[in-house]
C-alpha cells in the first residue's frame, strides 16, 4: 500500500507501544508520514520527547494528541483528542487518575490469571510497561514470556478480550464524558475504530451533542465495504472521515506500519482547518 502522507493514531513506550516517540517519529517520517498525531493511552507524557524529536523536521506537524478509554455495556469506546492544551493541569490531574485507575484494573487482571493457572509476575508487567501507561498489551506480552501463549494477539484471544476470562472493567466514564474532557481543552474529539460497536448511529447522536467532530473510517483491516459504509455514517453525522494506523510496533495480523493507511487529504484539511479556527494549530 502506498503510505499516506497523515497518521493521526498512533502509540509509543509512553503507552501500549513499543517504540519510544523518537523511535516513532523517525520511522514514521522515514516511511513518508509528515502529518502525524502521538496518541497515547491516558498519557501525554510523550508529548515533549516527540515535539523534540520532530524538530528537526521543518516540513513534520506533529500533533499533540490522546487516546481514552471507556466501557460501555457490551463494548468498549475509544476517544481520539487530537490538538489538545496537553499542559492544561486539571486535564493532567485526570489523566493520571486513569493512569491509576490502570494500574489497580492491571493488578486485577493479574490477579485472574493466577487463579486461572497462567501467572505472571506484576513486576515483570510494571516493568514492560515501564514509565508508560499500563495496558493489556504489556500484560500480553508477559504471558508471551512466562510460556503460557505464544502471541500477543493469542493472549487477547484466549484471555484478555472483553468475553475473555481475564478481562476486567475500567472503571468508569461514559463516552459522552470523555470527549467532555477533550473539549474542555480545545481538542478536536474522534470517535475511535467504530467499526464493531453496536448502535452506532444512536451512540453518535449523544457523542456528538458532548462535541464530537469525527470519526475513524480509515483503520487498520477495514476493507473497502466497511469504509464505505462508515463514510456514509460519518456523512450522515457531518462527522469528519478521519483515520489512522493506531501503530503500536506489536505485530500480529491487525497491525500496520506508520501511515499505511489509505486517508484521503480533504478530511484532513477539514480537521486542519478547525484547528486553524480554535488557534491550536499555530500553537503546534
Ligand atoms: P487496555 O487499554 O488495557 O484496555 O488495552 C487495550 C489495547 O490493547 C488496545 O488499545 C489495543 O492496542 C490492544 N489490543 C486489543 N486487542 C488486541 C489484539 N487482539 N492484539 C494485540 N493488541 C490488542
Ligand atoms: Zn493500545
Ligand atoms: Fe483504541
Ligand atoms: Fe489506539
Amino acid at each position: 500500500m502506498m503510505t499516506s502522507r497523515v497518521d493521526l493514531h498512533t502509540h509509543s513506550t509512553f503507552s501500549d507501544g513499543v517504540l519510544s516517540p523518537t523511535e516513532l517519529i523517525d520511522l514514521a517520517y522515514r516511511r513518508g508520514v509528515r502529518i502525524m498525531a502521538l496518541t497515547d493511552h491516558d498519557t501525554t507524557d510523550g508529548l515533549a520527547e516527540a515535539f523534540a524529536a520532530a524538530a528537526p523536521y521543518p516540513d513534520l506537524t506533529l500533533i499533540p494528541g490522546v487516546e481514552i478509554s471507556t466501557d460501555i455495556p457490551g463494548s468498549e469506546v475509544h476517544v481520539l483528542g487530537h490538538f489538545i492544551d496537553w499542559q492544561n493541569q486539571e486535564f493532567q490531574r485526570r489523566l493520571l487518575h486513569m493512569r491509576q485507575s490502570r494500574l489497580r484494573r492491571a493488578r486485577k487482571m493479574v490477579d485472574k490469571l493466577a487463579a486461572l493457572g497462567k501467572p505472571v509476575s506484576w513486576e515483570r508487567v510494571q516493568s514492560l510497561a515501564s514509565e508508560g501507561a499500563v495496558g493489556r498489551p504489556h500484560i500480553a506480552r508477559a504471558l508471551v514470556e512466562a510460556g503460557h501463549i505464544t502471541t500477543v494477539n493469542e493472549a487477547f484471544n484466549l484471555y484478555l478480550s472483553r468475553n475473555g476470562p481475564a478481562y476486567v472493567e475500567r472503571e468508569h466514564l461514559t463516552p459522552a464524558q470523555v470527549v467532555e474532557i477533550i473539549v474542555a481543552v480545545n481538542g478536536l474529539a474522534t470517535l475511535a475504530h467504530p467499526r464493531d460497536l453496536g448502535q452506532l448511529e444512536e451512540f453518535l447522536s449523544q457523542l456528538m451533542t458532548a462535541g464530537l467532530i469525527g470519526m475513524e473510517v480509515y483503520y487498520q483491516d477495514y476493507s473497502p465495504e466497511e469504509v464505505q459504509r462508515l463514510r456514509a455514517v460519518a456523512e450522515r453525522f457531518a462527522l469528519i472521515p478521519l483515520g489512522g494506523s493506531d501503530y503500536h510496533g506489536l505485530g500480529g495480523p491487525q497491525e500496520r506500519e506508520p501511515g499505511d493507511v489509505p486517508l484521503p487529504e480533504e478530511p484532513v484539511e477539514r480537521l486542519l482547518a478547525l484547528a486553524r479556527e480554535r488557534g491550536a494549530l499555530e500553537a503546534v
